[in-house]
This record gives C-alpha cells, sequence and structure tokens, in this order.
C-alpha cells in the first residue's frame, strides 16, 4: 500500500510489523556485502585461460619481443581490437598497464603540472573546477578532491548529464578545466548519454583547456542483446571544433581480471603526443606480455563480445533478482525510486528524502553492508540524503536474496519512521 495515503494509525501499524521484521533480521546474524562493484569469482573463471597465455610465443604480429622495454603506445593488435570496441581509430588509442584510473589520475596532475596543449601554463585558477554529474563514481570524486579541484555537481537525467546546466556554468567561468564523465551504462545510475547529449557536451562554451574524461569503462558490459554503439566521440569532438577536448578512457577491467588487466587512452594526436610525453618520464613501457595474452585470448572484437555474452549469463539474473525484490517489497509503497540498468554494475536506488543514510545505517547493524551515505556524490555529500548504490555482481544469489530483502525491510522501516515524524 502506497504509505504517503497511510492514517497515521496505519502508519503505526505498518511499523510495527516491520519492526518485527527488522529485529529477526538483526537476530539471524547477516555478514553481507552489497557495497563492491566487482567481478564475482564465476566472472573471473570465465578468463582463466589468461593464465597459461601467451605461451612460449612472446613475439606479436609485428615480430616485437613483448619480453622487452619499450613500446610506450602497447600492441598493435590490442589496440585494434579495442578501439572498434570504443570507437577510437587504433592510431589514436595506447593500451597500457592494468587500471584506467591510474590514466586518469596521471592526466590530472600532468596537467595541474604542466598544462595540457591548450593552456598557457599549469591548469592556472584559483580553485581549478570540475563539472561533476551526480549520482556519480566515488573514484573519480576522490582524485579530484586530493588535489584541491574544487567540484561543482551537475544533474543526471536519462538522456546523460544536464548539458544546459554544464554549458551555463562553463561559458563563464574557464576556471572549470574539466568533468567526469560515464557515457555508457553510468556509474551509478546505469545512464547511456544520448547523441544529442553527447553533442552538446562536445560543442558547449568552455575553456580552450577543458577536457571532459570520456570514461567508457563499461562501453561492452550489456545485460541485453546489443550493447549501445560507441559514438565516434573525438571525430565528433573534431567536428565541433574541439579537437583536443575529450579523454577517452577504459579497460578490461570487468571484461577480464579486474586486478590484471590492460587499459586504454584516447585522444587527439596532440593530446597523446603530450601525454607519451609525460608518460616517458615514468615508465619505458607497459606489460606487454599482459597485451598479448588478451590479445591471444580474444582474437578479435567479436571475441569481446562473444565473451561478454557469457559475463551477461551470469550477471543478467542477478540484476532480475534485485529488480524483483525492489518491485515485490517496494513497489506499492511509494517510498523509492530505482534505475532499470540494460548495462555496467550497478543499481542506482532513491529512498524518501533524508532517509538514506538511516536505511544504510539500519542495514548495518542487520549486519548488511551498503555503499557509504552520499558516496555517489562530490564530498560525499548527497544534498537530499537520498541515493544508495547497489552493487549486484559480487555476492552469491542466495546472499543476494536475503540482503536484498533485508536492504527492503530497512527502506520502508526507515520510511515509516520520517513519516511518522
Ligand atoms: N571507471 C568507472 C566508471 C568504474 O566504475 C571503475 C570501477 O568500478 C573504474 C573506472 C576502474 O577502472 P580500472 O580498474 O580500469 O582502474
Amino acid at each position: 500500500m502506497n504509505y504517503h495515503s497511510m492514517s497515521a494509525d496505519q502508519l503505526r501499524e505498518t511499523q510495527s510489523d516491520l519492526r518485527k521484521l527488522y529485529d529477526a533480521l538483526c537476530a539471524a546474524g547477516l555478514q553481507l556485502d552489497l557495497t563492491r562493484g566487482k567481478p564475482a569469482p564465476e566472472q573471473l573463471d570465465l578468463s582463466n585461460a589468461l593464465l597459461s597465455l601467451p605461451g612460449d610465443d612472446y613475439r606479436d604480429s609485428a615480430g616485437t619481443d613483448t619480453r622487452n622495454y619499450g613500446g610506450i603506445v602497447g600492441l598493435p593488435e590490442i589496440r585494434q581490437i579495442f578501439g572498434e570496441l570504443l570507437a577510437v581509430d587504433p592510431a589514436n588509442l595506447i593500451a597500457f598497464g592494468n587500471s584506467s584510473l591510474e590514466l586518469m589520475h596521471d592526466l590530472t596532475v600532468f596537467a595541474l603540472l604542466s598544462g595540457t596543449v591548450d593552456s598557457a601554463k599549469p591548469w592556472n585558477a584559483d580553485p581549478i573546477k570540475f563539472l561533476c554529474p551526480a549520482p556519480g563514481y566515488d573514484r573519480h570524486f576522490s582524485i579530484t578532491e586530493t588535489y584541491g579541484i574544487e567540484m561543482i555537481p551537475v544533474p543526471m537525467l536519462p538522456t546523460g548529464p544536464d548539458v544546459d546546466a554544464c554549458a551555463a556554468l562553463t561559458a563563464k567561468d574557464p576556471s572549470i578545466k574539466g568533468m567526469w564523465a560515464v557515457p555508457t551504462y553510468s556509474n551509478p545510475t546505469g545512464v547511456t548519454f544520448t547523441e544529442e547529449v553527447t553533442r552538446g557536451l562536445l560543442e558547449m562554451p568552455a575553456a580552450d583547456d577543458f577536457r571532459i574524461y570520456w570514461d567508457n569503462a563499461y562501453a561492452v558490459h550489456t545485460l541485453v542483446d546489443e550493447a549501445p554503439t560507441p559514438l565516434p566521440v573525438l571525430e565528433m569532438a573534431a567536428a565541433a571544433g574541439n579537437p583536443n577536448r575529450v579523454f577517452v578512457l577504459g579497460s578490461t577491467s570487468k571484461i577480464t581480471f579486474a586486478g590484471a588487466g590492460v587499459s586504454f587512452f584516447g585522444s587527439s594526436t596532440e593530446n597523446l603526443d603530450w601525454f607519451k610525453r609525460h608518460l616517458s618520464f615514468k615508465t619505458i613501457g607497459p606489460d606487454k606480455i599482459n597485451q598479448l595474452r588478451h590479445v591471444k585470448f580474444f582474437g578479435d572484437a567479436d571475441g569481446v563480445r562473444a565473451h561478454m555474452a557469457k559475463h551477461r549469463e551470469i550477471l543478467a539474473p542477478k540484476f532480475r533478482l534485485v529488480l524483483d525484490i525492489l518491485d515485490d517489497r517496494l513497489g506499492d509503497s511509494k517510498v523509492a525510486a530505482w534505475s532499470q540498468p540494460e548495462g555496467g554494475y550497478f543499481i542506482s536506488l532513491d529512498v524518501i528524502d533524508g532517509t538514506a543514510r538511516r536505511v544504510i545505517e539500519l542495514a548495518k547493524e542487520a549486519g548488511i553492508a551498503l555503499t557509504a551515505a552520499g558516496s555517489t556524490y562530490p564530498y560525499k555529500n548527497d544534498p537530499l540524503d537520498r541515493n544508495i548504490r547497489l552493487a549486484p555482481t559480487f555476492p552469491t544469489t542466495d546472499d543476494l536474496r536475503t540482503a536484498m530483502d533485508g536492504v527492503a525491510t530497512c527502506v520502508l522501516l526507515a520510511a515509516s519512521e520520517t513519516l511518522l515524524g
């Protein structure tokens, strides 16, 4: 029943039933965790063949000995495969080490220390600012927070970031130097940016050295038949007259091994030359053996797509389970709304304003760990205290069922407390 149309007596009665459910939940001594957007062990098993690759054959198709130093841009074959998947010309794509987050960190630090190709000097403003579509990815926000960059939240709409809000800010404030963006199956909302939003972001007036971190971490992580076609964002940026605006990022972290993958950075030739120059002071080259391993494992872009279909077989039932429980337990109450993602790693749950922190606290007391309150917002400050990021991938199906049922009880209990005042 809709909680908003209950009388105070009905609410009190409902709350007393919920208390009993909650007490039973606490008594069960659970130890469950819905915080981690990590692949489950069965997903990692899908890539175990990597552990015995590349075998004795350590040369790539050009004859490069991958055991040795060099080749800062990575192996051509892996750049070919992921260039297709990220819609970036392989000539404009670097294949690097294990983590795309590391690349994002380094891009930021290089720009802060030395400026970009379009900056007269180091990113120069007091303070430097970034646009942060929110809810968003907490580790993006941690990079900017750590380096004292002021984060300006901008709303995430079902089509992507609110372009009008972004443009209104960047047009008048040249100290806005960057923007975080997850264009496909965004973390945590699951939103995929439309072509119109993408074009708006590429065309909007902004400082010459304004950069969009186009973090396409979930480009191929679909839960439905077709992954969205990636947009050729570098070509679109060039056509919009802003060829250096975009840093494209990606990795195989949630395709093969999260702790032993290959990362990618795509951008204009000018930006790549700038990046390589700075990179050459910190490394002589990436782990090419791991890149070769991935080339042999996948073969081509279709090999990656076929592999992702196996992930989908494992993940789709888990997402379905969470959505069914949310629907079943919370559907009628109208005290929560949630995303129905077609890919990615998260479900974004919005509860009644002012209750997210309370839900997370109740769940914690019942032995169910949820991502910390506010995590999806810059400075961990969810102004309406309503967003909770759910990560269904890692737990077993049984644990997921128990945890989600418990979370639903906590959402209803917190809502009844708030509505009763
Ligand atoms: N970008 C997004 C949007 C993510 O959600 C994650 C991991 O959760 C990462 C990047 C991390 O990528 P990597 O493992 O390549 O550093």
